[in-house]
């Protein structure tokens, strides 16, 4: 009797002990093919890039055609079962229509031929197969024993792929394609050298490594060694200031900003005081350094404040910066040349902000959800970005040629001459496009039969009002007013958010501008007013957590009102709003700074208020919001998540994140029809805007107005003004019948290529 979970437990004994992680393979078919009595035993794993089974491990074919053996879906007994996601027991294997023979494999041999498909969270991996001489069909206990141990083995295997363990030092497969799947952080395709960023972050970091080999002489030349640390101080704060200035162009003033913190830090007398004191005692320099950084960022470790805790990690990314001057040693970034992937751990936007705009391509970072700052900056400089793809090697990908596909969220260090030229193309494709579109820019947003749909941007830096301007937005729709609170050392008081809004107000005048308030919690924290929940979505984020902080939201209002004055193109927008006695305490306190401004002289003037549409109880009380409110925005991104329950940052549930389900298109579709019956103007501001196949459907439905990063706008333009608003109604009307967010997807694809718009999926915009 065959006895599959013994098998099994013998592989995971055995693999537990393996210390090469890619033996797992030739385990498994070894064990399968013993425990079968039959002659071969192989394993197909999809490679996702080219969609195509690749043969990875086999025991009974000859060993040379693994990796040699590729087959695309629906091709050979392989693509068969692929394709139909189905077993398949057939007597004859060269008998079967699919059949295609591969003479390196020497498998004319084998007659009988059982293939299961190997499937984790209805993610096909790849195939388990079985062949035999003779010329049976396998039997049912057989077949049992191949789907049990296929359906065991699913899930360890994926796990193992997603770490990139199955290449993980295996001789036989050559280190290429190392492919890591994360989340969006922006759109784009890149290609260059990878660049780990190697950060020491922690306190145990630069001490241990970084300072470790600082010996401990006291026998330096105290003056020598002064006159050493002062140049190498000097230094730095030179470096520094290079930098900001180099960055001047690239990154808005609010980014520029961190640049002072750090200034402050090389120019603090007492740090420098003190590691004088200690070379004077004997100490070398380095030493002396490393003593001084160790106390001072350990006293802002141990603190309460969050805010000051976190300064304990400007103190250590200083000391490095002179440490590397007094070692003359280069900086982890310095002689970068050509197209650069940065890729790290815990990469913040300080990090993007020092690095050479001219040469940052993309960026890769272990952490990092979509929405969290370092995903905006990313889309603020059109610079494609895929994050909390996890733990890297960094030995196996630093300085690796890269592809990155920020529309597909993948990497793809070392990738096969094949694939680079295969993206290459893409890449020259997507230029041409962006190029094309900008032609658009001073062309009205208007379908061929005449229906106008208003577009605007969505921004929260300055460093985004440009390039909005400059492609045509006809308002900001969505101001994250977040972003800046996230940029700032510690909450900014009202004056000078007046300050951040005024020239945003201004830029825009007389054109729309839709402030959104505070909006942060979920993946978005402040660093200076940290906390932490078990499920931090459903928590105190957005209008909840600014009701509960209402001194901070009146501050914030009243700046808001203030930057408008003598303006009048400002409104407002509350993020996050499920239920009426938000809206309601909202206004409240929008009254009370409105009295208080009148009573202090100024003129404020009352700006239309909205509420965003994230969370689906906010859609089942439209009517009842409607009294008390002047418009709404569709925010897509959280109404995605929160409708079908799936975290859009868990890489595990990714796939099932799409405003493709049925469901989700008649949410949106319910929300357009309730709004346009209780005359609510309504607009969309997520992702969903900036995706051509979805804004065929948006515009079937009605909305008439999107807005998106400043980047995804011409794109957008264009699916407008290609496709008459005639035919988006009726492939509405079609999709509304749909079942399956496949066929949605295909008949939205036919949509594009027959206007014309394919190059929009050729280069990865689908
Ligand atoms: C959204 O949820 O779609 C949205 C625009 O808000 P954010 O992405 O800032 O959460
Ligand atoms: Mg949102």
């Amino acid at each position: 009797m065959l006895e599959p979970l013994n098998t099994l437990r013998e592989i995971f004994q055995v693999a537990a002990d393996l210390d090469e992680p890619g033996q797992l393979l030739e385990l498994i078919v070894s064990r399968v093919r013993l425990a079968l009595k039959a002659e071969v035993c192989s394993i197909y794993l999809l490679d996702a890039v080219e969609d195509c089974f690749v043969l990875k491990a086999t025991e009974g074919l000859d060993k040379s055609a693994i990796n040699q053996v590729r087959l695309p879906r629906g091709e050979g007994l392989v693509g068969y079962i692929a394709e139909h996601q189905a077993l398949l027991n057939v007597e004859r294997a060269s008998k079967h229509p699919n059949f295609v023979f591969f003479p390196q494999t020497g498998e004319q041999a084998f007659e009988s031929f059982l293939g299961t498909p190997i499937v984790h969270f209805r993610k096909l991996i790849g195939v388990l197969t079985i062949q035999k001489h003779a010329a049976e069909k396998f039997t049912l206990e057989q077949e049992a024993f191949a789907i049990t141990i296929a359906a065991q083995l699913a899930g360890p295997l994926d796990q193992s792929l997603d770490n990139g363990d199955l290449h993980l030092r295996d001789e036989r497969v050559p280190d290429v394609n190392i492919r890591f799947r994360g989340v969006k952080g922006a759109s784009g395709l890149a290609m260059g050298k990878a660049l780990w960023l190697k950060r020491k972050h922690t306190l145990a970091g630069i001490v241990d490594t970084r300072l470790a080999d600082v010996s401990s002489d006291r026998d330096a030349d105290r003056d020598a060694e002064v006159e050493r640390f002062r140049v190498a101080l000097a230094a730095a704060k030179e470096d520094l200031k290079e930098q900001k200035e180099r960055m001047r162009g690239n990154l808005p003033k609010d980014v520029l900003a961190l640049y002072g913190m750090y200034r402050m830090i090389l120019e603090d007398r007492s740090l420098a005081d003190e590691i004088e004191t200690y070379i004077k005692a004997g100490w070398t320099a380095a030493t002396a350094l490393r003593k001084t950084v160790k106390n001072h960022a350990r006293a802002f470790e141990t603190m309460e404040d969050d805010y000051l805790k976190a300064k304990a990690e400007d103190i250590l990314h200083i000391g490095q910066r002179v440490y590397a001057q007094l070692r003359g040693e280069e900086d982890d970034i310095a002689g970068v040349a050509g197209p650069t992937i940065l890729v790290g751990s815990d990469l913040s936007i300080s990090d993007i902000a020092e690095f050479p705009t001219e040469q940052l391509a993309g960026i890769v970072c272990t952490k990092g959800s979509a929405l969290s700052h370092l995903a905006i900056l990313a889309n603020a400089l059109g610079v494609p970005a895929v994050l909390g793809v996890g733990e890297l090697d960094p030995n196996r990908i630093d300085k690796a040629e890269t592809i990155l596909d920020g529309y597909r969220a993948i990497v793809i260090f070392k990738p096969v001459e094949q694939l680079q030229r295969e993206y290459r193309k893409l890449l020259t494709q997507e230029s041409a496009l962006l190029k094309g579109l900008d032609a658009l820019r001073d062309l009205p947003a208007e379908t061929p039969d005449g229906t106008a749909v208003t577009l605007m941007a969505n921004t929260g830096l300055l460093a985004d009002i440009t390039p909005g301007l400059s492609r045509g937005a006809q308002g900001i729709g969505l101001y994250r007013s977040e972003i800046p609170f996230m940029m700032h050392e510690s909450f900014p008081s009202e004056g000078e958010q007046v300050e951040i809004y005024r020239p945003v107000l201004e830029a825009y005048h007389p054109k729309p501008v839709c402030m959104r308030t505070l909006d942060i919690g979920g993946d978005k924290n402040l660093p200076y007013f940290v906390f932490t929940e078990d499920n931090p979505f459903l928590g105190w984020r957005g209008i909840r957590f600014t009701l509960d902080n209402s001194s901070i939201f009146l501050s914030q209002i009243r700046a808001m009102l203030r930057a408008n004055i003598g303006l009048d193109n400002l409104s407002l927008l509350l993020p996050m709003i499920s239920r009426l006695d938000e809206v309601l305490e909202f206004r409240q306190l929008l009254t009370e700074a409105v009295l208080q401004l009148e009573s202090e002289g100024y003129e404020v003037s009352l700006p239309k208020l909205g509420i965003m549409i994230e969370v689906p109880s906010a859609m089942l009380i439209l009517d009842q919001l409607a009294e008390h409110i002047d418009f709404i925005s569709i925010g897509s991104n959280d109404f995605t998540q929160y409708l079908l329950a799936v975290d859009r940052n868990n890489v595990k549930v990714s796939q099932l994140y799409s405003w493709f389900q049925p469901s989700v298109l008649r949410g949106l579709k319910s929300v357009v029809s309730q709004a346009k019956a209780l005359g609510l103007p309504t607009s969309l501001c997520g992702e969903m805007a900036a995706d051509p196949a979805a804004v065929i459907l948006l515009m079937g439905m009605g909305i008439d107005q999107l807005s998106m990063s400043a980047y995804t706008l011409p794109k957008t333009k264009w699916v407008i003004r290609s496709i008459p608003q005639s035919v988006a109604v009726s492939v509405w009307n079609e999709v509304q019948m749909m079942k399956t967010e496949s066929a949605i997807r295909q008949r939205l694809t036919e949509v594009l290529e027959q206007h014309g718009l394919g190059g929009l999926i050729r280069a990865g915009a689908h």
